[in-house]
Parts: C-alpha cells; structure tokens; sequence
C-alpha cells in the first residue's frame, strides 16, 4: 500500500501543489514588474505636472514678449514711458535692456533698484556679446516667426536674465532682455498656477541646486511626511529644481504596499492549497487503509466460517454414514458439531450486530438493570465453555451497586466480546476477571486477562473497526474479524458511557466499562 500511496503523494504534488507554485513565482515576478511600471507611470505623471509648470513660465515672458513688441510697434520705437510702464506693471522685472541685435541701445529698470542701473550697461553689453551665437539663433527663429525665450547665466545673485527678439516692424527685429528677481518671479508669477495645479493633492516646492535649499513652498507648514524625491529643472531658471511629491503616502510606499498585500494573498492561497493537498492525501491514505483493512475482514471472516462450516461437515457426513458404532463417541461427534454450529451462529451474530451498527438501525432497550445479574447470566451460559477450555473465570463482583439504565443484550454482547477475547489472546495462564465496582463517575465492569497484551501505539487503534494488531506470534494466529472491540465501543457511547484499556504487553489486559450513574 505504500508504493501507491507515494504515488498519489506525488501526483497531488505534482497537480495541486506545483501549478500554483509556478503561477505564484510566475506572479511575484509579475508584480514587481508591474510595481516597476506603475512607478515609471506616477513618475511620468508627476513630471508632465512639472512640465506644465514649466509651459506657464515660458508663457508668461512670452506674453510679455508680446505686450513690449505691441508698444514697440505702435509707437515705432522703444519710448521711455511705456517701458516704465511696463516694467512697473510686474513686479518681479527688475530691468528691460534693449539691444540693436548685439549693440545694447538703452536700459530701462526700476527706480529703487540700485544694484541694477545704468552702470551695469557695460556688464550687460558684455553678456549680449559673449551670447551672440544664441542671439543671432534668436532673431533667426523671430524671422521664421517664432519666438523662443532663452535663459542667460548672469553675475547678479538671486536674479535670472530672460532674453528673446522682437519684431519693431516687418523688417526689424531687435533684442529684448528681462531681469527679474528669480524668488519674486516664482513666488508671483508661478505661485498662483503652481497653487491651482497643486489644490490638496501635491506638494510643489523650488530647491537651489547649489545648496539644495528649499526656497518656496506651496504648503506653510512643515508637514513631516513631505520628502520630495521628484525634481526637474525650471527652464527659464535652470539654477533651480522643482520638485512635486503627491500627498499622503509616496508612490513608492503605496505601490510597495499594494505589491506586498497582494503577495501576501498569493502565498495565503498557496497555504490554503497546501492545506487543502495534506487534507486529501490524509483523507486518501485512510480510505486506502480502511479498504485494504476490509479486505483483510473478509479473508479473515472467510477464515472464521470455514473452519467451523468444514469441521460440521464431516462430522455429520461421518455420522451420516452410519461408520461410528460407539455410543459416547457419536454423542461426542453430536457435541463438536453443537458447538461448532453455535460459533458459527456468534461469528453471524456479530457481523450482523455490526451491520446494524454501521447503518444506524441497531436500536436500544434502556430499562433499570442490576449489571451484576447480566454479569452472572452470561458466565453461567459460558460456564461450560470455559470449562472446556480449561479457562477459570474469577468473579468479584461489588455489592449493593446502584441499577443502570441498559440495554441487557447490548450489554451481555459486550462482555461477550471482552470475554471472547480474553480466551483468544491469553497464554499460559488460563484466567480472567470479571470485577463490578463503583468508582467516582459511575459504575465499572472490568474484563481482565493475563496473556499478550497491547503495546502502547495500538491501545487506540483496537476500537476502530477491522482494526488488528498482527504482530507477535498469537494476535497472527488468534482467528477474528477486527469488529468486536469496535462493537463494544458503540455500545458503550449509546449508554453515554466509554471503554478504557489499560494493557502491558505480556503481563495482560484490562478492559473497563464505565457506566455514568
Ligand atoms: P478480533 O476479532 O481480531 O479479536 P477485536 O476488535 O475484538 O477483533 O480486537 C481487535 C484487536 O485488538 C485484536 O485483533 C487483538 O489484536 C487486540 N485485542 C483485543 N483484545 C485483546 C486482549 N484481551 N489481549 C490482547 N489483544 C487484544
């Protein structure tokens, strides 16, 4: 039975438990796959946010762009009221230089500001020079009608100089640069988009790329879950970062977090197949146990009713045959063929009791009984049994035990059982007990013997049905069906009651009925 059993352990592993290991490995690396693009695809989102914020900046010096180049159309020339205008209108633009391609023609800024002023027209001509290349690419484009807003480096701290052309007539175009306060220009012109965009789902913040430095927030307050990991370069003030986190929890924690509850399901499946796999394997390794155990039951019973069945057989036929002359031994003959027949009739009775059992028709008469009276009933009808085979019973039965509620012929089965296989499984010493008691729970009737016994690993095992212990020399030979000690066990749980062996191999047996009061 073992080869098959192997057998079926491995084809159980190799349908239910190897599949979902496959798809599991197959999965996990799926998710992190997956965590991979769902990242790729956050990060992508977030930078296309900075992107638009970077669009807006390049829009607003673009409609500035705009507005000078309409004055300057319109007057013909660059005049010194509108620049003041202009410049007054926006708070962040410092100063206005306009330049007839490289040459600078004049420089317009604001009237506090003293850091920058005409002194600068040289410094500032110097920077016109030293990007003459990209001025010359600018005007090109203004030719081709477009206009492209270009970001200078420049000595002045903390402010970015924007340069783009402008067309003054059809044929003209001249340069045009922007100073403007780097902080205020983000703080006033990109706060406000930066806000809308921003609402309660992002945190926006502008780091210096030299110290890296915060230098605005979206949020006033410092939260402690803000760790803004996604930065990109302002175009227009490539000395700073924008950086963008999503509120609450990072991408990475949420996805890490997603990845993990759905490992942990895949795994808790796995162990629920798992489960599932031991469960049919242990429910197939019983049924494979009980069906080789009812076979060895049917050999073994085939075994029971042939031997009495044959020895009846010739027996009779030998009378039959009128061959036996002497009186005594016919009347011997008579006997064997008497007792024979009457085994035959327990080994039916049992089975059939144990059918009744196995269906659940064997129904119970519980009436009040002394169980000392069954006791003796059933020595004095096996008296002559025991005496044939040489067997002494020893009787200590308890006085004055209280009556029980039994089934009388339930109950003499039993003892008949206990009996039957004290005398099967004894030795050399011929003798049982039987002992009524009273003890703490109720009231006890106890079969005891003094043969093999019952190693300690099979005492449970004697009640399941077609259970026998086939080791040792006797317990082989001993002739039986394996249901008796099973009858006695269901007999003993209808009276609400149980069965306790206690045995030591080679020193006996003692099987106790316990009756509940
Ligand atoms: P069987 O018909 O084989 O006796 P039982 O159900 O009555 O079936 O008993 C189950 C097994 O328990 C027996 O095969 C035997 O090995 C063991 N057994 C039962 N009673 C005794 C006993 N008094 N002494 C030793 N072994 C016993």
């Amino acid at each position: 039975m073992k080869k098959p059993l192997a057998n079926i352990g491995i084809l159980l592993l190799l349908i239910i438990i190897l599949p979902p290991l496959f798809f599991t490995s197959y999965e996990i690396g799926n998710l992190y796959q997956n965590e991979k693009m769902i990242d790729s695809i956050y990060t992508r989102q977030l930078e296309s946010v900075i992107f638009s914020i970077n669009q807006y900046s390049d829009d607003i010096v673009s409609r500035w762009a705009n507005q000078l180049e309409n004055d300057i159309q319109k007057h013909n020339s660059v005049s010194k009221e509108n620049i003041d205008g202009f410049i007054s209108q926006n708070a962040s633009i410092q100063l206005l230089l306009v330049a007839d391609s490289v040459i600078i023609n004049s420089i317009y800024h604001k009237k506090d500001n003293i850091e920058i002023s005409d002194l600068n027209k040289d410094y500032f001509s110097n920077v016109i020079n030293d990007n003459d290349k990209i001025i010359k690419r600018l005007i090109q484009y203004m030719d081709g009608g477009y206009r492209k807003i270009q970001p200078v480096d420049i000595d002045f701290p903390d402010h970015s100089l924007f340069l783009f052309a402008v067309k003054q007539s059809e044929k003209k175009v001249i340069m045009c640069g922007i100073v403007v306060n780097t902080l205020g220009f983000i703080k006033e012109n990109l706060g406000p988009k930066i806000q809308s965009v921003a609402r309660d789902e992002f945190y926006f913040s502008v780091f210096d790329n030299e110290t890296d430095e915060e230098v605005y927030s979206n949020e006033l307050y410092e939260t402690p879950e803000k760790n803004i990991e996604h930065k990109k370069p302002l175009w227009l003030m490539p000395d700073y970062q924008l950086g963008i986190q999503i509120k609450g929890d990072t991408i990475e924690n949420l996805v890490q977090e997603r990845t993990n509850f759905n490992i942990w399901i895949i795994l808790l499946m796995d162990l629920i197949l798992l489960l599932a796999a031991i469960l049919v394997y242990r429910s197939l390794r019983q049924q494979m146990k009980l069906a080789q155990l009812k076979s060895e039951f049917v050999s073994n019973v085939s075994h029971e009713i042939r031997t009495p069945l044959a020895i009846i057989n010739m027996y009779s036929e030998t009378l039959e045959m009128d061959r036996i002359k002497d009186e005594k031994r016919k009347k011997d003959y008579y006997r064997i063929i008497n007792t024979e027949a009457n085994r035959l009739s327990g080994i039916v009775n049992k089975i059939l009791n144990f059918s009744k059992i196995e269906s659940g028709k064997r129904d119970y008469k519980f009436l009040e009984t002394d169980i000392n009276i069954v006791i003796n009933q059933v020595v004095e009808q096996y008296q002559h049994h025991f005496n044939r085979k040489e067997f002494i019973c020893n009787l200590e039965l308890a006085d004055n035990l209280p009556k029980l509620m039994v089934d009388s012929e339930a109950i003499t089965d039993a003892l008949i059982n206990l009996i039957d296989n004290a005398i099967k499984y004894s030795t050399d010493k011929k003798q049982f007990d039987i002992i009524s008691g009273l003890s703490n729970k109720g009231v006890t009737v106890e079969v005891a013997d003094y043969g093999i016994g019952i190693e300690d690993k099979y005492q449970k095992l004697v009640f399941d049905k077609f259970y026998r212990v086939t080791l040792g020399n006797l317990a082989h030979k001993a002739k039986g069906s394996g249901i008796g000690l099973s009858i006695v066990n269901h007999i003993m749980k209808a009276h609400n009651g149980s069965i306790t062996l206690i045995s030591k191999p080679n020193v006996g047996s003692r099987f106790i009925l316990n009756f509940p009061l």
